[in-house]
């Protein structure tokens, strides 16, 4: 992949991608909804080490366990980074149309939009992500 640089909105801070994302998909967990203030989170997941941060300030939060980074100016939502495994989820929002490629949707036991397309809609996480691959019948 081309090195990439996104930025939030108000242009202070920016994310350096330097690999390829692992994968890429919509979240439908409460904790995203919340976070996001939409009804599911676009993601993308990447090595930790392949997305630096450059730029102006940011904050992190996390609820429950994972942390949450954003821009402390304008208050983008940049990534958060699942702890022990070593990734960083990129808000998807941030891609440009051509890098975002989201192939399934995960925690759909949780939806409030279910969306109706052609990708897999997994009641929880895919087997690889260490779910069982359950879907629901959207
Ligand atoms: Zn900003
Ligand atoms: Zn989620």
């Amino acid at each position: 992949m081309q090195p990439t640089i996104l930025q939030c909105r108000c242009g202070q801070v920016q994310l350096h991608l330097s690999e390829a994302p692992i994968a890429q998909f919509y979240c439908h967990c409460g904790d995203c909804r919340a976070v996001t203030g939409g009804g599911y989170s676009p993601l993308a997941l990447f090595p930790a080490a392949s997305v630096k941060l450059a730029g102006g300030d940011t904050t992190t939060w996390t609820y429950q366990t994972m942390p949450r980074t954003r821009c402390a100016h304008c208050g983008t939502l940049l990534f958060g980074e699942s702890p022990g495994m070593n990734m960083r989820g990129v808000s998807g929002f941030l891609l440009p149309p051509d890098l975002f490629k989201p192939t399934f949707h995960i925690r759909c036991q949780h939806a409030v939009m279910p969306v109706k397309d052609d990708l897999p809609h997994f009641k929880d996480v895919p087997a690889a992500f260490g779910g069982d691959d359950e879907a629901v019948g959207w």
